[in-house]
């Protein structure tokens, strides 16, 4: 069978470097696979070192930052959220855990992220309407600056706050500044898809202390302190395993050399594939941001070529490689068909054209030209 012919090649698979297995052996010499321990320390004290944000909580999952970060700026059930459309599920479901609802907007064409020009139309429209949104989500898709300056320009003409989606952007920067410290708060994913992987994780940073103990508190059941199992408020069991951390602390002394590597490969892509009529790479870098290039992603144009996604994912798939297509826009998501959506016309084209290709840091070039050549050869 011909996708045997060669090992698979996934879209983004978790890359172990070696010092993962000495963080983990130390916790399990010390006994210390829980509670908390050194190695949630050290590896928030490291994204911290990083980031150069203040304070980190590390949690089980990215969505468990956002839900808690959310929370944070005092989102509750009533409320609206304004959120991109061009994002995974993930960045909007803890809106509605809240009871508030989400209002999405589309994005500008350059760095495929939220339009500072529509953000401002739904603030104004959500205002008028009497329905002044309590939070605002930015989210860096692919690791792609979103457009800061002009974004945090609106959110603070109209004083509402930001919760930054930083997922995909561990390593990305805008005016040489970390992402993820633009907003009140940030968040990161360590997902296994991730630009690292603890294989399951998430942080959520942010300047304020009192946010940074609030965050802790919700994350450990919300436990008063007391000698006795006393709650005064709802908690979440979302606290990141000290076993896990280890890995994290050996993925983070990597990270430089990840995003490296991830450019290079954006960069052999587009010049391997140069010249294929109707095919395109994006999104860009906004003035002043460079994106860790997380997913090398390419546009396929309908007006220059008969090849779309649809044709070419499934092409790929008999050659053993894996892609995927771009985010489908959550305004259409049977999940969230009734939720106000301002403009859609540049993700609904972003969604049917965009592909994403293989971008494993642990890739060889010669797998890299395998892709290649089973791109070229759909055309
Ligand atoms: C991966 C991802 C999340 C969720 O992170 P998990 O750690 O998988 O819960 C949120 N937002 C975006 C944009 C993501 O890509």
């Amino acid at each position: 069978m011909r996708s045997q012919d060669h090992d698979r090649i996934y879209l983004s698979p978790p890359h172990l470097g070696r010092h993962e297995l000495n963080y983990l052996h130390k916790a399990i010499e010390d006994n210390w696979v829980a509670p908390a321990g050194p190695n949630l320390t050290g590896f928030e004290r490291d994204i911290c070192e990083y980031t150069g944000a203040a304070h980190c909580v590390a949690l089980s999952s990215g969505t468990a930052a956002i839900h808690l970060g959310l929370k944070l700026l005092g989102v509750g059930p009533g409320d609206e959220v304004l959120c991109p459309s061009f994002t995974f599920v993930a960045t909007a479901n803890p809106i509605v855990y809240l009871g508030a609802s989400p209002v999405f907007i589309d994005s500008e064409a350059e760095t495929w992220n939220l339009c500072p020009e529509r953000l401002r139309e739904a603030m104004e429209d959500r205002i008028r309407l009497g329905r002044r949104p309590k939070a605002l989500i930015i989210v860096h898709l692919y690791g792609m600056p979103c457009k800061l300056r002009e974004i945090l320009a609106v959110a603070a003409e109209f004083c509402v706050p930001v919760l930054e989606d930083a997922a995909e952007a561990l390593g990305s920067r805008y005016e040489g500044q970390p992402l993820g410290t633009f907003g009140t708060v940030g968040v990161f994913s360590f997902n296994g898809n991730k630009i690292l992987t603890t294989s399951g994780g998430g942080a959520l940073v942010t300047n304020h202390a009192d946010w940074d103990q609030k965050a802790r508190f919700w994350a450990t059941q919300a436990k008063d302190p007391a000698p006795y199992y006393q709650h005064s408020e709802i908690g979440y069991n979302y606290r990141l395993s000290n076993l896990l951390a280890g890995i994290g602390r050996g993925q983070m002394e990597l990270l430089e050399d990840r995003v490296k590597r991830r450019r290079e490969i954006y960069g052999w892509y587009q010049q391997h594939l140069n010249g294929v009529s109707g095919l395109s790479f994006g999104p860009t870098e906004p003035t002043g941001g460079r994106s860790n290039r997380w997913l090398t992603c390419v546009l396929l144009n309908p007006a220059e070529t008969t090849v779309t996604p649809e044709r070419l994912r499934p092409h790929l798939e008999t050659r053993n490689i894996e892609s995927r297509p771009l985010w489908k826009p959550l305004h259409l998501q049977p999940l969230f068909a009734n939720a106000p959506m301002y403009g859609g016309e540049v993700c609904t084209t972003l969604f049917e054209q965009g592909l994403c290709l293989p971008s494993g840091t642990a890739m060889q070039d010669s797998e890299l030209q395998r892709i290649a050549e089973a791109i070229t050869g759909a055309f």
